[in-house]
């Protein structure tokens, strides 16, 4: 058992049992449990033992789908600003708790210190992002081509929303959807990652506490464990208005049918490609660091890693070289230390997909810039650590058209803006780009209609690290969802034209004429 974990885990309040979920930190204590049910949760950091988590029943599953159907038909009548302030209060309890919430979050899933810190601060933007949306959730008001009519459009709450999250950001998409979803005046049903639950768990009890000191029921938010056949419930069940869900294609496409057969809504955040263009134009040596930081940031965990490097033929071995001597530079290691820069993989399963995917790339004919390879660290540390590498390939290769999550570039060459853009656009997947240039005719190209197909499209600024401020979220087999900022609120709401007359003689719209 890791007692540094487990005192993390009792600092932050949480319990042995969270409504629907159980959890147990020293398993010796929780052999009731029957072992077909129960998942061990293992560290990447060090491969200690954290706890155990059993996975919600069927019948747990259904129970908080009720409770939080019952608690919507209050919540929906709380003014929005009341609304909003409980998510100040969710604030101002995780910036008390941002230490404890971060290093949860680096022990779990393994991402450096900074990154755990980051993620907990992104939960803290988002929940003030919805309390300021709670004075301005609004509609429009429209001129009628009738005399004494006016048309208006205003958004009500849909009713429950579920949400099924991926591991590599254990608790920050829960809180976007959580804040939106509940200014919006929703209640939630939330199936965290089974490879990351229990900072899901830690977090939910933060919210337990803010949700039962303001006198609300315990429906508003709730927590159901578990894996794929959970997630699935959640997708089957009618009185679940929207499902959220982030993370694989092959996931997505699975509860998108699901959802779809029975009419209902989805919100999908699913897997990314991302590339980044070098223009010759490009400041190469003020935009490689950032370039890095996007490609082994989370250990190339993010759906917004960089996986992709484009490169103009006139520069492409200057940009080699520069990536040779800052990979040098890189840290691996423990990612509560916070020197290092680069963590582990969440699991022995990932390493197993770095390694296939570098001899599928050798086997198209990919040549070695920066070697990749598994890492022996200490006795004390897990065997998921590997060396970011980078490969130089053509841009035709199979493998590049799919998305490994472990930090592998590839690194190809282009000869014209068209042809960068092509390749750049050239995969499944559409979620985050960039073009580094100082070329303003370059930078409006690409963003443009002829430019990146991504939801994402940045200048000179890495593909990885959106703000809150604005939506997020990709195309094509990413899944079209948009989350966070802007207006990005809409999703959770449902639309409703009104029009309404106030004169006393009728008349129909077009003109029609119904003499009776
Ligand atoms: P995953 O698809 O294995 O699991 C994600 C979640 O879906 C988990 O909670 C899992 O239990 C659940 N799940 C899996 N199969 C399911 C099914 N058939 N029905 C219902 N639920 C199911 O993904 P992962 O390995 O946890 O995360 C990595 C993936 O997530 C990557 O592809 C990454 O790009 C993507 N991701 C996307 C975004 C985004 O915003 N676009 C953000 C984070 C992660």
């Amino acid at each position: 058992m890791n007692e540094v974990v487990k005192q993390l885990l009792l600092d932050l309040g949480l319990q042995q049992s969270v409504h629907y979920s159980k959890v147990a930190f020293d398993v010796r204590d929780s052999s009731d449990v029957p072992d077909f049910k129960r998942r061990w949760v293992k560290s990447p950091v060090d491969a200690s033992s954290l706890g155990a988590v059993d996975d919600s029943s069927p019948e747990d599953v259904q129970a908080a789908i009720r409770d939080a159907a019952s608690a919507f038909s209050v919540w929906r009548l709380v003014p929005p600003p009341e609304r909003g302030d409980l998510l100040r209060q969710l604030a101002a309890e995780l910036k008390e708790k941002k230490s404890l919430v971060g290093s949860l979050v680096s022990w779990e899933c393994g991402k450096s210190l900074q990154e755990g810190l980051g993620e907990v601060q992104e939960m803290i933007d988002i929940c003030y992002f919805a309390q300021g949306l709670s004075r301005s959730i609004h509609g429009v008001t429209l001129p009628s081509e009738r005399r004494h009519h006016r048309i208006m459009e205003q958004y009500h709450p849909l009713g429950v929303v579920g949400v099924i999250s991926a591991f590599n950001f254990p608790v920050a998409v829960w809180s976007w959807n959580l804040a939106l979803a509940l200014v919006c005046g929703n209640t939630l049903v939330w199936k965290p990652p089974e490879k990351t639950p229990l900072c899901a768990l830690a977090c939910q009890c933060i919210l337990d506490r803010l949700i039962y000191n303001n006198g609300y029921a315990p429906g508003l938010s709730l927590l159901v464990t578990g894996g794929a056949a959970q997630g699935k419930l959640l997708a089957q069940d009618k009185r679940i208005a929207l499902l959220s869900a982030t993370g694989s294609v092959k996931m997505g496409v699975s509860v998108a049918g699901i959802v779809a057969a029975r009419l209902g809504k989805t919100l999908l955040e699913l897997g990314g490609n991302n590339a980044v263009i070098i223009s010759p134009k490009a400041d190469i040596s003020g935009v490689l660091p950032g370039i890095v930081f996007g490609a082994v940031g989370t250990a190339g965990q993010r759906c917004t890693s960089t996986r992709r490097l484009i490169v103009h033929e006139s520069v492409i071995s200057e940009v080699r070289n520069t990536l040779k001597t800052l990979y040098a530079r890189l840290r691996i290691g423990n990612p509560l230390d916070e020197s290092n820069q680069v963590g582990p993989l969440i699991d022995y399963n990932a390493v197993g997909q770095y390694l296939e995917t570098i001899r599928d790339a050798f086997s198209e004919g990919a040549k070695i810039i920066v070697e990749g390879g598994i890492v022996r660290l200490s006795h004390n540390s897990s065997d998921c650590y590997v060396k970011p590498c980078v490969l130089e390939i053509d841009a035709r290769a199979k493998i590049v058209k799919k998305e490994t999550f472990a930090p592998i570039l590839f690194l190809m060459s282009y000869s014209s803006l068209e042809e960068a853009v092509a390749i750049q656009n050239g995969v499944p997947q559409g979620l985050s780009s960039s073009i580094m240039t100082t070329d303003l005719g370059e930078a409006e190209y690409f963003l443009g209609v002829e430019g990146s197909d991504c939801g994402i499209a940045n200048v000179n600024t890495g593909t990885s690290g959106a703000e809150i401020g604005g939506a997020f979220g990709g195309e094509k087999e990413t899944g079209g969802g948009r989350e966070s900022g802007s207006d990005a609120w809409k999703a959770y709401m449902r639309r409703q034209t009104s029009t309404i007359h106030s004169g006393s003689s009728f008349s129909l719209a077009q003109g029609i004429r119904f003499d009776v």
